[in-house]
């Protein structure tokens, strides 16, 4: 560039940013003022209060409850409410703040918005399957809208914890196995929720969850012990957490787990050198619910100890369990903890009110007129329809069995078939479940006359009852039928005798994932099983329509069934998507977030795992003294980023603009992409590198890129990905971010399985 036009540039760059910083330095500085006169003026008790964050109990999300709510406010023992809903319910609870308590600090009203208000839209692991980052910021913008309409200024999403097994139940509330995926999503959702005005009164804060490493426990086994290495921890589960904090997220809330043997919410070098001084965050920390008190569980002390430590290790705010309420006072006369301390804590959660606008108007998201206009606005349910399209993975489609024709009879079969309450799926706190359509209801307004749909409801959810009461808790519910299974199957048949085509709604209640629901078998229940064994009997074409909310072994299904939509759990409009992709108005474009497995023994199982010293070679099973097993092949069953479409796509060969990449340059990666079927479609085009020789072992794969594209009918798009030295870098034994020069390979496809590669070195 030449020295003229750069001067030029810079004026302009700083005529146009000077006043915004200056006014944004203006803005910091009246804060600051303002939070230093209000804290001068507070009790200590008072300052303690701002630390309490209770539960109004709207909603059940643990197993403890908040008491005498009223009282603590008007005291000043109370800094926010959360799982509290409505402008009028609201305010009354803020009014009780703004003129009763001594200092009228206004309440923080928190709820678990996680993927919807009350459009609700597909699970979280659904939405990464879109791999539509526009659309996944779109359902967080709708929801901020519709929650802050109700009364709520923060949610508690995104959940960016990554998992790499399926057994833990909450594999379902994230965005999957993988880094990037999951970090783009992260930076989405944030500015989503959070837009560019937390003042605004329709944003919310968003707080990036749970920190660390919640989605690595143990077996698989909620709330279970987390042991990593540094450099995993680095390079392959914080990521996701520091893109939110790039992303500007106000908020963080801490995990349940321990880590490397101190607990998440006890853990300073976690809260304060990684969060703070590492990446500089400056919100403030929540804990999960009574994760304070359960550090006593944890083995860290008494109630008094715990709450000490966890606020000098960085918490700001106590969930529910009012260890910090009960205890800091008298932990600070004893000199275990200082005023600083707790100055530091309430000043961060004062600014949060502050930024909310919430000293302006303590009620400016109290507005029941707003309320009534946004919420549920056919514009979000529209948009819920087609983010529930999008989310759905055709994971087998033989013979072009889908699209189905819309004339005929359909037999929809399954307990999944006629239950509204579980299409929302878990985590939906906020749902109204007494409306919510079933897929048969959803079907049937959509084809209307045009297709004749019977049902029956083909087997219980689960053969045992107290196994099925467990996962259909929260009123999500499956009636039992407790007839012999051979009676109900009788009916069931005669049902599917009448049909030309039938579709079998089977698979997991939305309860079988989320909090507290790990599995040791992620098969679809025998007793399902089965019935989908006798469907197949007569002959008839069979499309398994899946409902999970985590990644099943399907290997006897994908052997049988000519055809599997999975589904996961769709939100609101679950029934119109699932009828809008299997009767063809929508091509089904998603694909997993997470690799499907053969088998549970082979967990965990993802695509970015290590070479090993000695790697079966490809396409290999069994080799002695080779890293593998004796009964089941390393594949997955179905691998990360596979997705099946109603058209099919050729890539040409992956083209490099050259074969060296100069640290300051931009490698460009060029593929050709045709679409050879018969309908338009939307392909998701994946980029993976690998790092051939480093000073550490690097995983076989890593997904840093990835292009969604529509193409019609026999039309070629070419796709440039633009690669720098940034998408190389990773950290190394000392931690140190940093790329390597030397050999790479990138490659290209359809999935983490099918791609195609070339070579390039990056130069020193
Ligand atoms: C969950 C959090 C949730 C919190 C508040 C906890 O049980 O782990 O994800 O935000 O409850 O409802």
């Amino acid at each position: 560039m030449k020295k003229r036009t750069y001067f030029l540039l810079l004026r302009i760059i700083c005529l146009v940013s000077l006043p915004m910083l200056a006014a944004q330095a203006q803005t910091t500085a009246d804060m600051d003022r303002f939070i230093g006169g209000l804290m001068e003026q507070m009790t200590i008790e008072e300052k303690i209060g701002q630390l309490n964050l209770v539960t109004a109990g709207e909603v059940t999300t643990g197993s403890v409850v908040s008491t005498d709510v009223e009282a603590k406010i008007k005291a000043g023992k109370i800094g926010g409410i959360f799982s509290m809903t409505t402008p009028q319910r609201i305010r009354a609870a803020q009014e009780l703040a703004v003129n009763q308590s001594r200092l009228k600090i206004p309440l923080i009203f928190g709820l678990d918005v996680i993927h919807g208000y009350k459009t609700i839209f597909s699970i979280p692991l659904a939405l990464a399957a879109t791999w539509d980052i526009d659309l996944i910021e779109e359902t967080a913008r709708i929801a901020a809208v519709e929650a802050s309409a109700d009364g709520l200024n923060w949610t508690f999403s995104p959940m960016v914890d990554i998992s790499r097994d399926a057994r833990w139940g909450r594999i379902s509330e994230g965005s999957g196995e993988d880094t990037y995926l999951t970090s783009r999503i992260a930076e989405a959702m944030v500015h989503g929720y959070q837009g560019d005005d937390l003042a605004a009164v329709n944003t919310l804060m968003a707080c990036v969850k749970h920190f660390a490493l919640y989605g690595a426990a143990e077996a698989g086994r909620d709330y279970n012990t987390t042991d990593m290495s540094l450099h995993r921890m680095y390079n392959e589960y914080l990521p996701p957490y520091k893109a939110a904090i790039d992303a500007g997220v106000g908020s963080v809330m801490t995990s349940f787990n321990d880590i490397n043997g101190v607990p998440a919410t006890a853990n300073k070098w976690l809260m304060t050198d990684v969060l703070r001084d590492q990446w500089g965050f400056d919100g403030f920390v929540v804990t999960d619910y009574t994760a304070v008190n359960e550090l006593v569980a944890h083995g860290l002390g008494d109630l008094q100890e715990v709450s000490a430590r966890s606020l000098q290790a960085g918490v700001d705010m106590d969930m529910v369990g009012e260890g910090f309420l009960t205890t800091l006072k008298k932990s600070l006369d004893e000199g275990r903890v200082k005023e600083a301390d707790i100055d530091r804590a309430c000043r961060r959660i004062l600014e949060a009110k502050y930024k909310l606008g919430l000293f302006d108007d303590p009620f400016r998201y109290c507005n029941p007129e707003r309320a009534a206009e946004a919420i549920l606005h056919p514009t979000h349910l529209a948009k819920a329809r087609e983010a529930a399209g999008k989310s759905f993975v055709l994971l087998k489609n033989d013979q072009h069995l889908l699209p189905l024709k819309k004339t005929g009879t359909v037999a929809l079969i399954g307990p999944l078939a006629n239950t509204g309450s579980n299409m929302p799926g878990t985590w939906s706190v906020s749902a109204d479940l007494a409306h919510s359509p079933s897929l048969l209801a959803g079907m049937r307004e959509v084809l209307g006359d045009q297709v004749n749909i019977i049902h029956h409801h083909g087997s219980n959810l689960l053969e045992d009852a107290s196994y099925q009461e467990r996962a259909t808790m929260f009123g999500r519910t499956i009636p039992r039928d407790e007839r012999p299974e051979a009676d109900i199957l009788t009916e069931a048949m005669a049902v599917a005798q009448e049909a030309d085509v039938i579709i079998a709604a089977l698979g997991e209640s939305s309860e079988m994932s989320g909090e507290s629901s790990s599995r040791t078998d992620i098969g679809l229940p025998a007793v399902q099983r089965r019935l989908l064994a006798e469907l197949l009997k007569t002959g008839k074409p069979v499309v398994l329509v899946l409902f999970t909310g985590r990644p099943l072994t399907l290997t006897w299904e994908d052997a049988h069934v000519p055809a599997i939509l999975n589904v996961w759990f769709g939100g609101t409009e679950t029934g119109k998507a699932v009828a809008d992709v299997l009767f063809g108005d929508v091509n089904p474009s998603g694909k997993l977030p997470a690799t499907f497995p053969q088998h549970v023994g082979q967990v965990p199982l993802y695509y970015s795992h290590k070479n090993t010293g000695r790697p079966l070679a490809e396409g290999q099973w069994f080799e002695k003294f080779r890293s593998n097993y004796l009964d089941v092949s390393n594949e997955p069953l179905y691998p990360f980023g596979y997705g099946l479409s109603y058209t099919a796509f050729t890539y040409g060969d992956v083209s490099l603009s050259s074969g060296i990449l100069q640290p300051t340059d931009t490698l460009e990666v060029t593929v050709d992409v045709r679409n050879t079927g018969d309908v338009g479609g939307e392909e998701v085009v994946q980029l993976y590198i690998r790092d051939v020789v480093g000073s550490v072992t690097r995983p076989v794969k890593e997904l840093k890129g990835f292009q969604k594209i529509w193409l019609e009918p026999n039309q070629s798009k070419r796709v440039v990905f633009n690669l720098t030295v940034d998408d190389l870098k990773f950290y190394n034994a000392q931690l140190e971010y940093m790329a390597e020069p030397g050999e790479f390979v990138v490659s290209v496809g359809t999935n983490s399985r099918d791609v195609q590669g070339n070579r390039f070195i990056l130069a020193d």
